[in-house]
């Protein structure tokens, strides 16, 4: 076993013992979100119209605090549980691209978010979940394709902007396509954890469709 794999289950041993994991919620151990719990999220209303859907409902307290948790308190594992979450929420909506894609892989792309950002955090969240969710499909429906569009620009965070428009400026421009020839025909799923006005995850649905990518689709646990 390599030595630093070694030292990685130590210490999430030691973690474990430490600091068992507890329900956000009510508190059950051994659970990071506990059924009950979860069922009495608010789920978001769908938005048929734009290709991106959401599970839940921003404003409820309890998804707050799980993207609050994973975002800024090096919870990682809640991207585990939350991905989960999406693959069983949208399964149908992944049955039917499994058929459009006739065996070939879909793949997989989480909002990228800038270097800086990425070592301030330790971790994108939204590759975080977007490992979670690969992890629920059988093996060869998802290719995991992190670092495939890249974040060049640190810009404002969209939920600082009020407006409509300018928040579709303010995402313009800064993602960008490594190997934009790989994108070619492929149907894609784009995943973040909150989309606000959906203004980041079209700028890159935008990109990909602009490379070539033949369908689209954003998820996110929440809006
Ligand atoms: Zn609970």
């Amino acid at each position: 076993m390599k030595l630093c794999l070694y030292f990685k289950l130590i210490k999430n041993l030691l973690l474990d013992i430490l600091f068992p994991t507890k329900c956000l919620g009510c508190g059950t151990k051994n659970e990071i979100l506990c059924n009950n719990c979860m069922v009495q999220i608010r789920t978001a209303e769908r938005e048929t119209d734009t290709n991106i859907l959401a599970v839940f409902d921003y404003r409820d307290p309890l998804i707050r605090k799980a993207i609050w948790e994973l975002k800024y308190h090096h919870k990682r594992y809640l991207g585990e549980k939350l991905g989960q979450l999406l693959y069983e929420f949208f399964i149908e909506d992944i049955s039917d691209m499994k058929i459009d894609v006739s065996g070939r892989s879909i793949y997989v792309i989480p909002t990228p978010i800038s270097n800086k950002k990425t070592k301030m955090r330790g971790y994108n969240q939204a590759l975080a979940i977007a490992k979670g969710f690969c992890n629920w499909a059988e093996i060869g429906v998802f290719e995991l394709k992190d670092k495939v569009v890249i974040k060049k620009i640190d810009n404002i965070p969209q939920a600082k902007i009020s407006s409509r428009k300018r928040r579709l400026e303010n995402v313009r421009g800064v993602f960008e396509i490594k190997n934009s020839e790989i994108i070619k025909g492929r149907t894609i799923i784009i995943i973040d954890d909150v989309t606000t006005t959906g203004g980041t995850i079209a700028e890159i649905m935008r990109i990909l469709k602009k490379a070539g990518a033949k369908k689209v689709i954003g998820f996110a646990v929440a809006h």
